[in-house]
């Protein structure tokens, strides 16, 4: 029964465009993958495949967009790039230790939509949508529907950040913050440079590794207009993620006075070597990302499956030190509620 392939049908289904005003990367979005037999379709995988994916779809639907797709092997069930959005039965498993809320978050919120954990740093949870569906998200749970909307939603979040002299930098994270339009991202970084004690804007988004398009010039516009380079962490987990597109987003970034940043996160079969790690800093630093962190699985319901044990984290990073410039090498760190830092393994 698993050798049975299923026809590539599905592809054909795909949602028609509608809005004509547009730009690619919401054609992308709106053409992306939502549905576990397609995703398996499109890739010639089993109809055994399907059934688990199923199982997992119903926790946590697909959804995959095509520039991502192209970078996954075909026939490979084991493809680096696929076992990071393909839903397992697995998913539905409990494990001890694993939770719906595994960092704090909900308990570290100073406003709705503000997680301020770290000294002079505030997290602001812009939206609860992603370009892609990680199986492994330590935010798989997030209570998403009970956040403010819109940028005039956004003024207790505001206001609470302009109370708190102590916060120098301001992390747009969610969800993706560049899931959101350029006129009202604008309108937010706006709002964040006119408090004075804000000096920073960093960006925490895997859109330009999903959807490169998405570094259109309006992004690059609001910007360059903060005074101080912003900085953009994306979440590159294989070197096989980075394609042509996604380098010349990268370059457009850095052309446009972003620094770039990458954290990736220990994954059981997807870069739980030393091989891949090594070649995914390589790969980073050719388009222009530094490595910054490494991340331990947040222990979040769903994920066990994708565990690596810290030891063999550890040993990874041991003879990475041996092969690489210091710089190649990100911090292995791991989220533990209540601490003041991510805490170094
Ligand atoms: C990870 C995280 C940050 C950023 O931490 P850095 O070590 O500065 O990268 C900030 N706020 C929250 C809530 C976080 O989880
Ligand atoms: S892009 Fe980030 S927030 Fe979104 S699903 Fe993936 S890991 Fe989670």
């Amino acid at each position: 029964m698993c050798s049975q392939k299923v026809p590539n049908i599905l592809a054909s289904e795909r949602v028609p465009v509608r809005a004509r005003s547009a730009g690619p990367w919401q054609r992308e979005l709106q053409q992306a993958i939502r549905n576990p037999a397609e995703l398996c379709g499109r890739l010639g995988l089993s109809a055994c495949q399907i059934e688990a994916a199923r199982a997992g779809d119903r926790e946590f639907g697909v959804f995959v967009p095509e520039p991502y797709l192209r970078r996954i092997t075909p026939g490979d069930p084991n493809d680096p790039l696929l076992l990071q959005v393909l839903p397992t039965a697995a998913e539905a498993e409990t494990a001890a230790g694993y939770s719906t809320d595994p960092v704090g978050d909900l308990a570290a919120q100073q406003a709705p939509g503000v997680i301020h954990k770290y000294a002079g740093r505030a997290l602001l949870v812009t939206t609860g949508v992603c370009p892609v569906h990680c199986r492994y998200c330590f935010r798989r749970h997030f209570p998403y529907d009970q956040l403010p909307r819109g940028v005039d939603a956004w003024d207790r979040a505001l206001d609470s950040i302009a109370a708190d002299r102590t916060i120098r930098e301001v992390i747009l994270s969610g969800g993706d913050p560049l899931m959101l339009v350029d006129a009202t991202l604008e309108r937010l970084a706006i709002r964040l440079r006119a408090i004075q004690h804000v000096e920073r804007l960093r960006i925490h988004t895997r859109m330009p590794i999903m959807i490169p398009s998405r570094v259109c010039d309006a992004l690059l516009r609001w910007l360059a207009a903060w005074p101080t380079p912003p900085v953009m962490v994306v979440h590159v987990n294989h070197p096989r993620e980075i394609d042509a597109e996604v380098a010349d987003a990268c370059a457009r970034l850095r052309q446009g006075g972003v620094l770039l940043l990458n954290q990736a996160v220990l994954l059981r079969d997807v870069n739980d070597d030393v091989d891949t790690q090594c070649a995914l800093s390589r790969r980073l630093l050719d388009v222009g990302v530094a490595p910054y962190y490494l991340h331990q699985l947040d222990q979040v319901a769903g994920a066990a499956h994708y565990e690596v044990p810290i030891a063999q984290g550890r040993r990874i990073l041991e003879t990475m030190r041996e092969r690489l410039p210091g710089y190649a090498v990100p911090r292995y760190v791991q989220e533990i509620a209540g601490e003041r830092s991510k805490t170094p393994l």
